[in-house]
């Protein structure tokens, strides 16, 4: 337990809370975390994570946000202990499409041509993009906090009033249980459920653009392992694998790359990618403190991560002031 009182209190400690923390005691603020569940449960775990701001607004802030963390882990990417590596791949639709507009932030990014495309498929575009093995990427933003003087505390928070009480700002990374803290009904989950495979040698990543669909399919390889994917099922508040989505998400997978049909399952990930019509990083006044909120973030929360941290810090800062 930690005897000082500190300067912040990030709620949170999931990829929004860590980052943020760091952002806060590399920068000399005396910061705690609480949080409900430890790391290892919440969504950020369940990532599978590839860069990528897909379906968050608002478009501009988003941006900036995106290319700051896509800076940042190019860099980890140096460093094989953070988890992060540049990895290359394909992402195609079964339409003609367009690529999404920030594929030119991307290194070596061009469209594919057709004998490069899985069978069914009529476009796609091929680039390299950071790839996130998030249980090893937590455990280093944990160490990297505890280097930089940083303390978490497991600590359901009830009310804001409870750690308003504690410490001058307070900072709220909570993801999916901002619906009922703040409250803001306008936060809903969508469900993203995973398979973990033993990989049977891939080195480059496979990712349909399923527009809409609560039906996706993508492979991430993580050295010995694959994560394969996925669902974004709207509402779905269930954390528990369903063995049936589960052995979809293998078989389509296994439909566009065959070595994938008989591969070992390894683990089953969950997670309620904490959803609204835009991403809310903000400073409110409330209950006679000073709250930042940092959460919303749905699919891109890794994605988003280091820029909405850094402001996230800012506005803490400047409320300490
Ligand atoms: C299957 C899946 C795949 C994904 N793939 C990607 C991807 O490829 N790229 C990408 O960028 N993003 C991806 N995401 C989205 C990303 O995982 C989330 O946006 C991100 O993890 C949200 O992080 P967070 O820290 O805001 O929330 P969380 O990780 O949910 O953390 C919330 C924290 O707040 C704590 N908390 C909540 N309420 C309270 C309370 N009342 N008191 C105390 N503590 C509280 C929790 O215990 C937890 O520590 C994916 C998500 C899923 C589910």
């Amino acid at each position: 337990m930690n005897q000082v009182k500190p300067d912040a209190i990030v709620i949170g400690a999931g990829v929004s809370g860590l980052t943020t923390a760091i952002c806060l005691a590399e920068a000399g603020v005396h910061v705690t975390i609480w949080t409900a569940e430890p790391t290892e449960e919440t969504t950020s775990m369940a990532a599978g994570a590839m860069w990528g701001p897909y379906h968050v607004e608002p478009l501009d802030r988003v941006q900036a946000w995106g290319a700051a963390t896509l800076d940042i882990l190019r860099r980890l990417a140096d460093d094989l202990g953070t988890g992060v590596r540049l990895v290359s791949g394909i992402e195609a639709a079964r339409e003609l499409v367009d690529p999404p507009a920030w594929g030119g932030q991307l290194d070596r990014f061009r469209m594919c041509a057709a004998d490069e495309l899985p069978p069914g498929f009529a476009a796609g575009w091929r680039y390299t993009a950071p790839l996130v093995d998030m249980p090893t990427y937590l455990g280093y933003l944990r160490r990297r906090l505890a280097d930089a003087g940083g303390h978490i505390e497991r600590r359901r928070v009830t009310a804001f009033t409870e750690a308003v009480a504690e410490a001058p700002v307070v900072v709220n990374c909570t993801g999916m249980g901002a619906r009922e803290l703040v409250p803001d009904p306008d936060l809903f989950p969508i469900r993203g459920q995973l398979v973990v495979v033993e990989n049977p040698g891939l080195t480059e990543f496979f990712s349909e653009d399923t527009g809409s669909s609560p039906d996706l399919l993508h492979y991430y390889p993580h050295g010995d392992t694959l994560v394969l994917g996925g669902t974004a099922q709207t509402n779905a508040w269930s954390r528990e694998p369903d063995p049936e989505v589960a052995a979809t998400i293998v078989r389509r997978c296994g439909e566009v790359e065959p070595r994938l049909r008989d591969a070992r399952i390894i683990s089953h990930r969950v997670g309620l990618r904490p959803t609204r019509e835009q991403v809310r990083v903000e400073s409110q006044e409330l209950y006679g403190g000073r709250i930042i909120h940092n959460y919303g973030h749905g699919g891109a929360g890794v994605t988003l991560s280091w820029g909405c941290a850094a402001d996230a810090a800012a506005l803490t800062i400047a409320a300490l002031a």
